[in-house]
């Protein structure tokens, strides 16, 4: 994914929305599209009109077009024949209840497998991957938060891929769960005390200690549970 570097390419921060070229036009696009989704510039149920982004980001319908296709499959867009396309809806507060259930009962126990298994290889990629998260360069507040989520639903893949058990992997990869939990709310707290949360992971990583890893796992997700829950007030 090269997307990062949309916000990394230390331009003047854009204004309403025109496209800073870093990558291919339609990834730019698709990634420009993303950012106002996740930092809920566009608002969760509302229309998305094809002609309004053509204009406020100057391309042509292709790539909006291109890129409202691949948000759909993440379930970010829906698409309604004849109407066309509008933001999905915020996830409920049940749906926010059962996806952390089910996070602590399977996360925690992934983390504690990863750490038994644990190489520096692997342990190389964890720390890449929490160290592009962790990175403050790139002035557009918005594509930094969205790179943060989709950096944090790498990071978390990594450690159930090392966890070994796909099915729990494919499990807590279905329906993109981690970018519907990052939409609920667009605030630095989301991400600024998260990654404390990942450097105790690491640490347990690190030392090759299961019942850490497993411990420093169900504290970053109850503590994410609390972050979000304002979100339904
Ligand atoms: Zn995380």
């Amino acid at each position: 994914m090269q997307s990062a570097s949309l916000s990394n390419n230390g331009e003047a921060p854009t204004g309403a929305g025109r496209i800073q070229r870093a990558g291919s036009l339609a990834e730019d696009v698709y990634e420009a599209i993303f950012a106002q989704l996740m930092s809920l510039k566009i608002a969760p149920g509302s229309r998305i009109t094809v002609d309004n982004l053509v204009k406020e980001f100057d391309v042509s319908h292709t790539p909006i077009r291109e890129a409202l296709g691949r948000l759909e499959g993440e379930g970010l867009v829906l698409k309604t024949h004849l109407i066309g396309y509008r933001a999905a809806p915020q996830i409920t507060r049940r749906r926010f209840d059962e996806l952390y259930e089910m996070r602590l009962l399977l996360e925690p126990h992934g983390a504690a497998k990863a750490a038994a298994t644990m190489d520096e290889a692997k342990l190389g990629t964890l720390l890449e991957a929490a160290g592009v998260m962790s990175r403050r360069e790139g002035k557009d507040e918005r594509l930094r938060y969205s790179n943060f989520a989709r950096q944090d639903a790498i990071f978390h893949d990594r450690i159930m891929e090392y966890a070994e058990n796909e099915l729990i992997r494919e499990t807590l990869g279905f329906q993109h769960t981690h970018f519907h939990i990052f939409r609920l709310m667009y605030h630095s707290r989301v991400t600024e005390e998260a990654l404390d949360e990942h450097e105790a992971i690491l640490a347990a990583f690190g030392s090759a200690d299961p019942d850490a890893a497993a411990k420093a796992m169900r504290a970053h997700i109850e503590h994410s549970r609390d972050r979000l829950l304002p979100a339904f007030d």
